[in-house]
């Protein structure tokens, strides 16, 4: 009987944050269909609710996890509950985040803590909750969801930009301390993705901006980041892709 899955992954455990959106529930599903078993991650346990019922319908075995990144309590939770349920953590995806733009003068600067807290602390929680078990057995990938705004800044943009600068670095200071015991580290740094991200954002022109600038152009589809992403976990052991830079064709600015 023919099967449209490609096993590369079976027996794997990925454990994808920001799961009920977007970048990371489009990975879920490419994860899935791969072979992976999931652990999905995200505060509205609804939709998480129904990604589970979608994979599990397809074969796959799925737990949810009610995670605010923010929370390290809740990060060391999931993770437990992931190794309790599926087993130690293969893959991990931080695709949890915000994009709050706006000016740097007059900025609302629980934005900035919010930013902080969500894209940099919360990646930095999973990986300290994850890396000693993926270290131990000498295999294992951590994918972090950066940006292209983790490599070029621009008016507008600061706490978005000092966000993603930081998780570049850790990404990097983490690549030298654990490649050489076999686990990888790969950044995936989009241009703009079609997902809910713009509506997060609080400054109301800086969302307008935002938004007009998606509307102009061909951006690229969540889909095409999960596919992007089990690329890079797939690929033979001694090939670690650390990053991935892509744009829509169509974007000409930074
Ligand atoms: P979405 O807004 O569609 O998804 C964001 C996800 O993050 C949601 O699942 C949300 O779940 C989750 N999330 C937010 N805060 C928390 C939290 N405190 N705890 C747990 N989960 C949280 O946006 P994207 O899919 O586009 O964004 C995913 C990542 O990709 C982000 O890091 C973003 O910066 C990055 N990125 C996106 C680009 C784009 O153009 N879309 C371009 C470049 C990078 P819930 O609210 O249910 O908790």
């Amino acid at each position: 009987m023919s099967d449209a899955r490609t096993p590369t992954l079976t027996g794997k455990v990925a454990l994808v944050t920001g799961a009920s959106s977007g970048i990371g529930q489009a990975t879920a599903r490419a994860l899935a269909t791969a072979g992976a078993s999931l652990a999905i991650g995200a505060r509205r346990t609804d939709r998480l609710d129904d990604l589970k019922s979608e994979l599990e319908a397809e074969g796959t075995r799925v737990v949810t996890l009610h995670l605010d990144v923010t929370d390290e309590q809740a990060c060391a939770d999931a993770v437990a509950k992931t190794e309790k349920e599926l087993g130690p953590v293969d893959i991990l995806v931080n695709a949890a985040g915000l994009m709050l733009l706006g000016p740097i003068r007059d900025a609302d600067t629980d934005d900035w803590r919010r930013s902080l807290d969500t894209n940099v602390l919360g990646t930095m929680y999973m990986i300290h909750k994850t890396i000693g078990s993926m270290v131990d057995r000498g295999t294992g990938d951590v994918i972090n969801l950066s940006s292209v705004a983790g490599r070029v800044a621009h008016t507008g943009g600061g706490i978005y930009h000092a966000s993603k600068w930081a998780v570049n670095g850790f990404s990097e200071a983490l690549r030298q301390e654990v490649t050489s015991s076999g686990v990888r580290v790969t950044l995936i740094e989009p241009g703009a993705v079609a997902t809910e991200l713009n509506d997060q954002i609080t400054n109301p022109d800086a969302k307008k901006s935002s938004e007009e600038s998606y509307g102009s152009m061909r951006t690229l589809q969540a889909e095409d980041i999960g596919r992007a992403i089990v690329y890079a976990v797939t690929q033979p052991a001694y090939v670690a892709l650390n990053e991935i830079l892509m744009r829509p064709t169509d974007q000409t600015n930074p």
